[in-house]
């Protein structure tokens, strides 16, 4: 099976998983590869860190142990927010990460997934989610991936029943091109099928359009955070970028 590249550890304050046994999933699950993208959000305050020595010399340990086993890459979900530019970028510098998924966590102060700290019907709420997502890709971060476009449809009240994404195709139309010109990889993220929702993000309209406007890089990553879910939803995410012309070479 094609190795996951967005995978969470004990290592994220969210997820319980211990690192060993999403090792041993992946490689009963066939992979030759995994990527590790602990969480590292600077906006999120200090529980959200990621202290870059002990993360990446806790991974390096594990990637000698499964050596021949399967290749273990030390990646990062780092939260993108502008007001916290010099921190990420300087995060970024300080270790040759093998992945660097770039992620929306927050939108307007706080945190998508407390909903009803929102004062927003569902369409509003996914409206400036795109507007968000669109100012800090501006911010010129050095990512490999965007992660999880529209994964807050998972916290909408009526989730994918409210959403229509060509309502916002300006949006997604710039943020496409952001990606496209700088050759970060759209990111198919399986996490919202364990969550409600009926399709792999990005939603299949925001596919086309990356198809159609010449988009060749993906990734795909199951945003697994418990062990049993590394690889979960593969062939369903598979099975549409076949129909939209991909294969797995265009994963970078
Ligand atoms: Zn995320
Ligand atoms: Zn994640």
């Amino acid at each position: 099976m094609i190795g996951d590249r967005h995978v969470h550890t004990e290592l994220s304050l969210d997820c319980p998983a211990k690192i060993a046994d999403v090792l041993d999933c992946a490689v009963s699950g066939g992979m030759k590869e995994i990527f590790i993208t602990d969480h590292c959000d600077m906006d999120l305050g200090p529980d959200w860190l990621q202290p870059v020595e002990r993360y990446t010399e806790t991974l390096e340990e594990y990637k000698r142990r499964y050596a021949g086993k399967i290749d273990v890459h030390i990646g990062i979900e780092i939260g993108l927010n502008p007001e916290y530019n010099g921190q990420i970028n300087s995060y970024l510098a300080s270790w040759p990460f093998e992945l660097v998924v770039g992620s929306v966590h927050t939108m307007l102060g706080k945190d998508p997934y407390y909903r009803e700290e929102y004062d927003l019907e569902d369409h509003e709420f996914y409206a400036s989610y795109f507007k968000t997502v669109l100012e800090r890709l501006r911010s010129d971060n050095s990512i490999d991936v965007l992660g999880h476009l529209d994964y807050v449809v998972r916290y909408g009240r009526e989730k994918g029943a409210s959403y229509f994404p060509e309502k916002f195709s300006g949006e997604i139309e710039e943020i496409l091109k952001i990606l496209i010109r700088r050759d970060i990889a759209l990111e198919l993220n399986t996490g919202g099928l364990r969550k409600g929702i009926d399709f792999v993000h990005p939603h299949e309209f925001i596919l086309g359009m990356y198809k159609d406007m010449g988009g060749k890089r993906l990734s795909l990553g199951s945003d697994a955070h418990f062990a049993e879910h590394v690889g979960a939803g593969f062939d369903e995410a598979l099975k549409l970028m076949g129909r939209f012309g991909y294969t797995e070479k265009n994963i970078l």
